[in-house]
């Protein structure tokens, strides 16, 4: 990491000076508005939650549900993304994906269920002590060949 003043809250490198406070100087993140002073810059959000959001981003899930789902905010999101210059591997697929989250149990019940694994694809990710799935419905082998995926079927 730089050593270049970073906002804690939302990782923006865009801030003004703010006056002063107990004789530290405090700072106004321009993205989001929060005020902070240098000594609280060792309280940066968790890494783990800024790599799961990116993670989330990529697979296709929206900023908002990503705030549903991690609990931090979709501007937070969006600045992390810019920061760190993420992008979609497949941009704007006409595969229409969809998400819920599942305890351990459920998704274990959700498994077992053929119906459920036919012709789609499926990614877990693990987010503490639950699961977000993500499923892509009815891709067929034209729509993956499109998103350069493997096609072999057996991979699919
Ligand atoms: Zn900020």
């Amino acid at each position: 990491m730089s050593s270049t003043i970073s906002c804690p809250k939302c990782l923006s490198q865009e801030y003004v000076k703010s006056g002063s406070i107990k004789g530290r100087q405090r700072y106004k993140c321009k993205s989001c508005n929060y005020y902070f002073s240098v000594q609280k810059l060792g309280k940066k959000i968790n890494d783990y939650v800024v790599i799961k959001a990116l993670q989330l981003y990529i697979e296709g899930i929206s900023y908002r549900e990503i705030e549903r789902i991690l609990g931090v905010s979709h501007v937070s999101v969006m600045n992390w993304v810019k920061t760190y210059k993420m992008q979609r591997p497949f941009g704007d697929s006409p595969v229409k994906t969809s998400h819920k989250v599942l305890g351990f149990h459920e998704l274990q019940e959700f498994i077992a269920i053929k119906e459920n694994m036919r012709n789609s694809g499926t990614i877990i990710t693990a987010i503490e002590d639950q699961f977000l799935v993500t499923t892509w419905k009815g891709a067929s082998i034209q729509d993956l060949k499109q998103m350069s995926l493997p096609t072999d079927k057996n991979t699919i």
